[in-house]
């Protein structure tokens, strides 16, 4: 819990406007806000008001911001509401869509994600409302963050993880996966794979070594723990890909993750240019059309779920314009004086 003795510093999970708040006692002592903003935390005394103000700006003032517990009552009342807005289900005959994802499945789902929703990636269930921050200093010595790619299948993760590699390969790198299959001709052992025995395999899950890991065509394939470390350690900026369930494996001041969230744009745009795409490549792997809605369900899942663990969100409509925004982010967290990082993670020592 937050304690009261030092300087406190929240990043906001969600955006504030006094002016659409009736139930605030002074709308000229409020302070609004964005899902992202610092701020600084002045007073807790009330219950319901506490006072805060933005940490960057010198010239704002202090005043008063929703508490914590009344932020989670707001949201604990207003959540049914919006999620249970139907949804549109196109009754196309035949549809594999419409089979799968009828009214009735699609809501049950939903009220069941609104159960879920969870405030600490270590398990305590509260919905988002602030998450305590503290200032992060990077020596030039020290080891750079742990990037984490994350988003749904077919949204371009790989592409803007390829792009990233290829501009600039001594800066970025990638953990070299675990699989108990045969090595082929062409490949090498720790370029490729690790090629290792089932044994140590099942050894190695046992002592929860990977971050994730599934199986294929009856062998394993996985990413440890000790692949991130190997790459942070040669000074490189490591790129993981990994279901956002995952990043909690992650979260410690070792690794210190920067987690960015690539989601797909408005349904129109991105059938206009996944179109393109595939006009232009000819790639079989593009999502076929019926897809992409599922693509776009998924996101809001996943940002409902684990919205707020997320850094940064980038929207991949243009592929092109998605990995400019993503390396010049990069770029800048990299050169910032200042990072704000999880409380969280002092308390877990490396
Ligand atoms: P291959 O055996 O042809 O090199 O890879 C086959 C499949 O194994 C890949 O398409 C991918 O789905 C899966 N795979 C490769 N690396 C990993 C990994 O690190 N974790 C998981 N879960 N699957 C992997």
């Amino acid at each position: 819990e937050m304690s009261s003795n030092k300087k406190l510093f929240v990043r906001a999970l969600f955006d504030y406007d006094p002016n659409e708040d009736p139930t605030i006692p002074c709308k000229d002592a409020a302070v609004s806000f964005k899902r992202g903003d610092v701020l600084q935390i002045v007073s807790m005394e009330d219950d319901t008001w506490w006072q805060a103000c933005h940490f960057m700006d010198s010239k704002s003032r202090a005043g008063l911001i929703p508490s914590r517990q009344l932020q989670e009552r707001r949201v604990a009342l207003q959540r049914p509401k919006a999620l249970f807005k139907p949804r549109q289900v196109k009754p196309s005959a035949g549809s594999r869509r419409s089979f799968r994802l009828g009214r009735k499945s699609s809501w049950a789902r939903e009220a069941a994600r609104s159960r879920r929703w969870s405030a600490g990636v270590h398990g305590s269930i509260r919905p988002p409302t602030y998450m305590e921050v503290i200032p992060y200093r990077r020596d030039p010595k020290d080891r750079h963050r742990l990037v984490v790619l994350v988003g749904p299948s077919g949204v371009g993760v790989n592409e803007l993880k390829r792009r990233l590699l290829i501009s600039d390969p001594d800066h970025y790198g990638v953990t070299v996966p675990y699989t108990t299959r045969e090595k082929r001709r062409q490949e090498s052992e720790g370029v490729d794979y690790h090629f290792v025995s089932i044994r140590l395999f099942e050894e190695e899950i046992l002592n929860h070594r990977f971050i994730e890991y599934g199986r294929y065509q009856g062998h394993y394939y996985g990413t440890s723990v000790d692949a991130v470390h190997r790459v942070m350690a040669q000074g490189r900026v490591c790129l993981l890909d990994v279901h956002p369930s995952k990043i909690k494996r992650v979260y410690t001041s070792e690794f210190k993750p920067y987690v960015v969230f690539v989601k797909p744009p408005h349904i129109e745009e991105l059938r206009l240019t996944r179109r393109r795409a595939k006009f232009i490549s000819d790639d079989d792997d593009a999502n076929p059309e019926e897809d992409f809605e599922d693509m776009i369900e998924l996101a809001d899942a996943m940002e409902n779920q684990y919205g707020h663990l997320f850094d940064k969100v980038i929207v991949n409509g243009d592929i092109a314009l998605a990995f400019r925004e993503l390396k010049a982010e990069l770029k800048k967290i990299e050169e910032a004086e200042v990072q704000w990082i999880s409380a969280e993670w002092t308390c877990i020592s490396p």
